[in-house]
């Protein structure tokens, strides 16, 4: 059903419960046995019938049994559900981590004396993989203020094969012009590639925005449940075959049991998205009108720093939002995230708990300021909040206790 002409026309919740069920991984419709979700198939070796068969050579194609590295139908259902809901993909690769990912992509894309642009509020280990991976593999990675277009272009050079976005950025939140930014990339013959991993394709259809390849962290929302790690690209037909062979290039494989995991997150995810979303919105809405608070970074939320783009590109939000207190100290800030009771401390996000981290972005970027334009200099910590499935109630008022401790003590300690 999710390779049929009439899919893309069905809705985004219809279209997450179809997807990736093809008969042949879930048994026959109407047949005794057929199963809802395609079971976990664990293998390496996979059986031919006779020689004739093996000496056959079955094409390199997902769907076409051949030896474990190259999955088997658990992994090709994720894989095909996650194409499905990614209007334009032609296919989808799986990572065993959203950093491999990137790092599979990256490597399929860029060749030595190539220049990446990487956007300055990058995921720390995308930065990391400039400054240390690539930088070995002869590749040079060039910084650009995420939401400066002049910045973009001052940084394109005749080298630059490649530009990595992530929008909105996972710490900071910062919206990315999507559509401008890979429209020039293309036009100086620059592939674009999409960090999607905030929004997924339920909240911002990248491919359909501009960007040639779309990655995920599957760890975050897909799973849903902080219990497996995966992460995803998918892309149209010619950067899919490309990314597949580089893949089986490096040994890439990932777990059928994981895979079955981030196919039951993936059936539930819209409806985590939409109930984490409400609540993130609702408690932006509260601490904005804190007085501890000098600034909320939420996409969803009216004058925050994006919102404008995200109203006009974006199909939903999440739960993932930060926020900055006036003005303080690193160690009260750290008082006020050790006085939360129902929020952990961790990294990750996207599961049904919610979670807090410090945000301290000046210690990494380089090609933009800390704190944000606008935003006064004393501001400087931030919290980042992944808000969970707990009634908003219960979580506004362990963050108003909490910010009573900052207030009291925490501000000045
Ligand atoms: C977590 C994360 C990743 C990496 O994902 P892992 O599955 O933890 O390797 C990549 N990008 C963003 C934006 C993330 O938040």
């Amino acid at each position: 059903m999710s390779n049929s002409d009439d899919f893309e026309t069905l809705g985004p919740s219809t279209r997450g419960v179809l997807a990736g069920r093809a008969d042949e991984w879930t048994g026959t419709p109407g047949h005794p046995g057929a199963v809802v979700n395609p079971a976990v198939w664990r293998a390496s070796t996979h059986l031919y019938p006779d020689m004739a068969a093996l000496r056959a050579h079955p094409a390199n194609e997902d769907g076409k049994f051949y030896y474990g590295r190259r999955g088997g139908p658990t992994q090709w259902a994720l894989a095909d559900a996650l194409t499905a809901l990614e209007p334009g993909a032609a296919g989808t690769v799986l990572y065993p981590s959203g950093v491999a990912a990137i790092a599979g992509v990256l490597l399929t894309v860029l060749r030595p004396g190539d220049v990446l642009l990487m956007t300055d509020n990058a995921y720390e280990p995308s930065r990391a993989m400039g400054r240390g991976l690539l930088k070995d593999f002869g590749v040079e990675t060039r910084w650009f203020d995420p939401t400066d277009m002049a910045s973009f272009e001052a940084a394109c050079c005749e080298r630059t094969r490649c530009v990595l976005l992530e929008s909105p950025g996972s710490l900071t939140m910062e919206v990315q012009d999507v559509p401008a930014l890979s429209a020039a990339a293309r036009a100086r013959g620059i592939v674009s590639v999409l960090d999607n991993t905030w929004a997924s394709a339920l909240g911002f259809a990248g491919l359909r925005h501009g960007a040639d390849i779309v990655v995920m962290s599957l760890t975050k929302h897909v799973s849903g449940h902080s219990d497996c790690m995966m992460g995803s690209a998918s892309a149209g037909e010619e950067w899919y075959r490309k990314l597949r062979v580089r893949s089986q290039g490096l040994g890439i494989v990932t777990s059928p049991d994981d895979a079955a995991l981030m196919l039951r997150g993936l059936r539930t995810m819209k409806l985590r998205l939409e109930a984490e979303t409400a609540s993130a919105l609702a408690l932006a809405q509260w601490l904005e009108a804190r007085p501890e608070v000098a600034r909320v970074l939420c996409p969803m939320l009216p004058g925050s720093p994006g919102h404008e783009l995200w109203q006009r590109d974006f199909t939903g939000g999440c739960g993932l939002f930060s926020f900055v207190l006036k003005g303080g100290t690193s160690a009260g800030r750290d008082a006020l995230i050790d006085a939360l009771n129902l929020f952990g401390i961790g990294y990750s996000w996207g599961g049904f708990e919610s979670l807090a981290t410090p945000v301290d972005p000046q210690a990494i970027r380089t090609a933009s300021a800390w704190p944000l334009k606008g935003m006064d200099s004393g501001d400087r910590f931030g919290v980042r909040l992944s808000i969970g499935l707990e009634d908003t109630a219960d979580l506004m008022a362990d963050l108003d206790q909490a910010l009573r401790v900052w207030a009291a003590d925490g501000a000045a300690a």
